[in-house]
């Protein structure tokens, strides 16, 4: 009888280790041809979007606050017009400044892109899910993984992106990227863009520099935001 158990014991810990390598080896496979399964991807601990709601009023649409603590609202509605070169969709009330800002750069010899814009809130979990993959894949824990994946990529219902209001910039060439930034950074407010995620305020927006990353909030905020070297966050806390 005892005999029996143990031997019941080892099948089943040979179970456990046949079953736990064709997990890993799938997601092998899966990591190796690229792939992040295209699923329902699981709401498991990896993420969860905050409990509270970003405030939003209808008037002070450019003003809204998402971040790790706000999440966009249930019912938010985002009306898209798809930029002129095809890639992505913005909400259509920044297109007109988006368009002047990105005239003059180009006649300042500039060769500006809007690599990333509107994003789904699909399209986000499968980014969150490619970075702790990657990071997986690198030999990092689940845990660390997760954690070092969110200060990269914003959880679902917590992007910028979602709202339509955020667009990457990058250079269609790849060789202005520092000279792209640059002149983002000195004259985006402008147009009421701003750097909404600055070198040195990562404890603030909780997100790491990202000099292509830039925000709709409207021209007379974004004057203000620039000349008080302020983020959002600190723009409009109480
Ligand atoms: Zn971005």
């Amino acid at each position: 009888m005892r005999r029996f158990s143990t031997l019941r014991l080892i099948l089943i810990f040979a179970a456990g280790i046949v079953l736990a390598f064709g997990i890993a080896l799938s997601a092998r496979i899966a990591l190796s041809a690229g792939i992040v399964p295209d699923m329902a991807f699981p709401d498991i601990s990896f993420y969860s979007a905050p409990a509270q709601e970003a405030a939003y009023e209808p008037e002070k649409w450019n003003l809204i606050l998402v971040n790790r603590d706000h999440r966009i609202p249930d019912n938010y509605y985002v009306d898209l017009i798809r930029l002129e070169n095809g890639g992505t969709e913005v909400d259509m009330r920044i297109l007109p400044d988006l368009q002047n800002m990105f005239d003059d750069m180009r006649q300042q010899g500039l060769d500006p892109v809007v690599g990333e814009g509107y994003r789904t809130n699909r399209e986000q979990k499968k980014m969150l899910w490619h970075k702790i993959f990657e990071l997986l894949q690198q030999g990092y824990s689940c845990h660390e993984a997760a954690a070092m994946a969110k200060e990269w990529v914003a959880e679902p219902g917590t992007s910028e992106h979602e709202l339509g209001l955020a667009v990457d910039i990058n250079s269609i060439s790849g060789e202005q990227e520092y000279d792209i930034y640059r002149w983002l950074a000195d004259n985006a407010h402008r147009y009421g863009f701003i750097l909404r995620y600055p070198e040195g305020k990562e404890e603030i927006t909780g997100i790491a520099y990202e000099p292509w990353h830039y925000r709709y909030v409207g021209k007379a905020a974004a004057e203000e935001i620039y000349d008080t070297e302020l983020t959002l966050e600190e723009y409009l806390a109480p």
